[in-house]
């Protein structure tokens, strides 16, 4: 049992291993527990409403939060694509031509040409030919990382990775690298060299809690001196970084090295739902008939499918949205270091504001939603216990009044708080 003066120090890994009680009482303990969170402002776990508009939100009997109409900082939607006219009206298409559900499995019936189209399409996107679609970004890393990687083998992780590559890493030996510590990674890599079958770095391309970029360059050095594997996931950089938003290997020119294996989502840039990888193709193949949540799992709707090969089209289409989102994340950016607040190292559409103390960043938070403001206050295990944060998500279709809007809810916040290092001065 745990003891509930102990609750502001808690997090929600306490309630995995409370000996000697079952998982029916650590259920009901963990439920105090939420209660205890959300109460606190904490937990704002239901929206009721969706504007129909990608960067407000109406919040609506949600409890916590009180009613009404939202400037939306929390989706990764960073082009605003979930609405766009021509993504919606290919989703209807498509269930008007297809029906609903693919039905099955790929090797058992539910692999169709519209499966196939995004395959060639998402490939071809990178340069490269061959693809494999899973039914979300989550299952694209753990399935991939788990067919590939076996006990005789080693993933190097970058301590920031997303979860789904931690969970990946289930049948394998792991190590993790400092985030972005090169020094760190080289000597990771030296001692493995002569050990492991397989040696593999895998990383983020944008860092989903800070925002800032891998060193692509200086990893891909080292990978090659070691002969090791890498696997990319740049589910935050495509359709955000590179010229033509090919993402963070576009301008480094790295996107055709057929060695970098390359995983992503179509649940942000391009507005619906699903993963892929893109790698040389026999490896496609090997993990087409060997990653059991590809195999054994129902392929994609057609409508997410078909919609994705839009808002591929649309991202070359219509560059205004890459150049929108751009604009935004400079000024907003800007406004908010004017004032002191510290956004960290971020380069890419996600901007923290790193406080430190999670009870300071959750009364900031709620500040910011009594001014119309919807950002997410990041705690421990997301980040480490003393790095809590407002996390935001920029979007192209943020206008300059609500940029400016959030940059006041700032200000009165800080007035309030004092968290900006200016207040301290
Ligand atoms: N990779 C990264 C870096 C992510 O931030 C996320 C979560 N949004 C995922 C993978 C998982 O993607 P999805 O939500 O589409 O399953």
């Amino acid at each position: 049992m745990i003891d509930k003066e102990a609750y502001p120090k808690l997090t929600f890994k306490d309630f995995e291993n409370i000996p000697d009680i079952n998982i029916m009482q650590r259920a009901a303990e963990f439920d105090e527990f939420l209660d205890y969170l959300a109460d606190n402002g904490r937990l704002n776990y239901r929206l009721e409403n969706q504007t129909g508009c990608a960067h407000e939100l109406e919040v609506k009997g949600n409890g916590h939060v009180p009613d009404g109409k939202y400037v939306n900082f929390v989706s990764n939607d960073y082009l605003g694509f979930t609405q766009h006219p021509e993504i919606k009206k290919t989703a209807i298409q498509a269930i008007e031509n297809y029906g609903n559900g693919a039905g099955a499995s790929p090797a058992i019936g539910g692999h169709y040409d519209y499966h196939v189209l995004l395959e060639e399409r998402i490939a071809a996107f990178f340069g490269r030919t061959d693809a494999i679609l899973y039914t979300t970004g989550y299952t694209a890393n753990s399935a991939t990382i788990q067919a590939l990687l076996k006990k005789e083998d080693i993933a190097i992780l970058d301590m920031a990775v997303h979860a789904s590559i931690y969970e990946g890493c289930s049948n394998t030996n792991v190590k993790t690298f400092l985030h972005n510590n090169m020094e760190h990674l080289e000597d990771i890599l030296r001692k493995a060299k002569d050990t492991y079958r397989t040696k593999m770095v895998i990383i983020d391309g944008v860092y989903s809690q800070d925002g800032d970029v891998a060193k692509i360059n200086e990893i891909l050095t080292l990978v090659r001196r070691y002969g090791a594997y890498l696997l990319i996931d740049d589910a935050h950089g495509v359709g955000v970084h590179g010229k033509t938003g090919r993402g963070i290997l576009e301008n480094p020119a790295l996107l055709a090295e057929e060695d970098i294996i390359i995983t992503g989502v179509f649940s942000k840039t391009f507005g619906g739902l699903g993963g892929y990888v893109v790698a040389e193709p026999k490896l496609i193949r090997y993990l087409k008939f060997q990653s059991r949540q590809h195999l054994f799992s129902v392929t994609l709707p057609p409508s997410l499918t078909l919609s994705a090969v839009r808002g591929i089209e649309l991202l070359d289409e219509e560059p205004i949205w890459m150049q929108r989102l751009w604009e935004n994340i400079a000024y907003y950016k800007q406004g908010l270091i004017d004032m002191g607040f510290n956004v960290g190292t971020t380069a890419s559409g996600v901007i923290p504001v790193k406080i430190g103390d999670p009870a300071l960043t959750a009364k900031a938070t709620t500040v910011l939603y009594q001014h119309g403001i919807y950002a997410n206050c990041i705690m421990y295990p997301a980040v480490s216990k003393k790095d809590a944060r407002i996390r935001m998500s920029m979007m192209a279709t943020h206008t300059k009044a609500q940029l400016d809007q959030a940059l006041e809810a700032f200000a009165i916040m800080d007035a309030q708080l004092g968290i900006s290092s200016k207040s301290s001065d």
